[in-house]
């Protein structure tokens, strides 16, 4: 379990570093918003500890990057206050749980061990179909094993795919779905976004997964 500490004042990361390697955690730390946010992103780390108050770039600032970036890692939050106003800032912001200063250490350590299981459980969420699997949590996708560079918009038709399999997806249904909203008179960009699509998940592998159902849609299927 490797922990990211991201928090100005040398005292009080130094406690909750020791603290936490005394628990058998790895545990590295970054004294202000932009490095922090440079190491969750470059680094996996299966937790940030992230103080609102930093220099260079605040907390609720390096979450929102973080969220946007589709980085779900589990964000605990510290904050100085507890006035209901920073506590829901930081929930909004993407943040999965808060701590108020000053905290015990015991107090952390038990949000700190909700959080990592709680993420450990959406990491099981994976949807596999034939040798395809994507994980919702990081938006990752793999074919064979082989990792497969998707755009969001790629993602979210494979997810929607991989959601319904074997069934025939109308090019409506998937106009709804994945555009949340129907083209009238221009369905063919979803046969462009199906093409591109097909090009990465099933033009280097024997079997297609992908197949048009003829003036009606298409469908994910392993073929007989
Ligand atoms: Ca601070």
């Amino acid at each position: 379990m490797r922990i990211l500490v991201v928090e100005d004042e040398k005292k009080v990361s130094s406690f909750i570093k020791r603290g936490l390697e005394e628990e058998r955690y790895e545990v590295d730390t970054a004294f202000n918003g932009e490095e922090g946010l440079k190491m969750a992103l470059e680094k996996g780390y299966d937790l940030v500890i992230l103080d609102v108050m930093l220099p260079k770039k605040d907390g609720l600032s390096v979450v929102r990057d973080l969220r946007e970036r589709r980085n779900a890692i589990p964000v605990l939050m510290l904050t100085a206050k507890d006035s209901v106003e920073d506590i829901v800032a930081g929930l909004d912001s993407g943040s999965d749980d808060y701590l108020t200063k000053p905290f015990a250490f015991a107090e952390l350590l038990a949000r700190v061990r909700a959080l990592v299981r709680r993420s450990e459980q959406d990491r099981g969420a994976e949807i596999r179909f034939a040798d395809l699997r994507l994980d919702p949590v990081t938006h990752k996708v793999w074919r064979k094993d082989k990792e497969i560079d998707l755009t969001a918009k790629e993602y979210a038709l494979l997810e929607y795919f991989m959601r319904n399999p074997n069934q025939v997806l109308t090019r409506t249904m998937i106009a709804e779905h994945v555009w949340d909203y129907t083209f009238d008179s221009f369905t063919n960009i979803i046969d462009v976004y199906v093409n591109y699509l097909r090009k990465k998940i099933d033009r280097e592998a024997d079997k297609k997964l992908i197949h048009t159902v003829r003036g009606v849609g298409y469908i994910l299927k392993e073929e007989e």
